[in-house]
């Protein structure tokens, strides 16, 4: 798998605003908020995409679940925010490197453009 910018990320090669990280994983602000909290949560384990998800990774995957509810209390947002993943090129997805979309701070429709 080619470097992403989130493996940089994850390097701190790059000035990021880290919200959260623990051994499994990272969150930070998205540097172009669609919301007016925007967080992106990643593996630290570098997977493409839902696609590239691994019987073996099952207990990352559900981690970052886990490390999602935590974020939204730290965040405040524990109310309610939508988790966003596109998977693949013709879902929007820019970044090979699975990230969930963690979004909150206004209204949201439904379904979703
Ligand atoms: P996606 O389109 O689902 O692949 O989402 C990728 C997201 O990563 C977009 O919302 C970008 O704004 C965000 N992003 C890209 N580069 C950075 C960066 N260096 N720091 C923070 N967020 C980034």
């Amino acid at each position: 798998m080619a470097e992403t910018i989130f493996q940089k990320i994850i390097d701190k090669e790059i000035p990021t605003e880290i919200v959260y990280e623990d051994d499994l994983c990272i969150a930070f602000k998205d540097i172009n908020p669609a919301a007016p909290i925007h967080l992106i949560v990643i593996p630290k384990k570098p997977i493409e995409s839902v696609d590239d998800v691994a019987e073996e990774d099952e207990a990352i995957v559900g981690h970052l679940f886990f490390a999602m509810g935590k974020i939204a209390k730290q965040q405040g947002i524990d109310r309610g925010y939508r988790v966003v993943t596109n998977n693949g090129r013709d879902a929007g997805q820019e970044v090979m490197h699975l990230h969930f979309h963690m979004l909150a701070g206004r209204g949201f429709s439904w379904p979703p453009g």
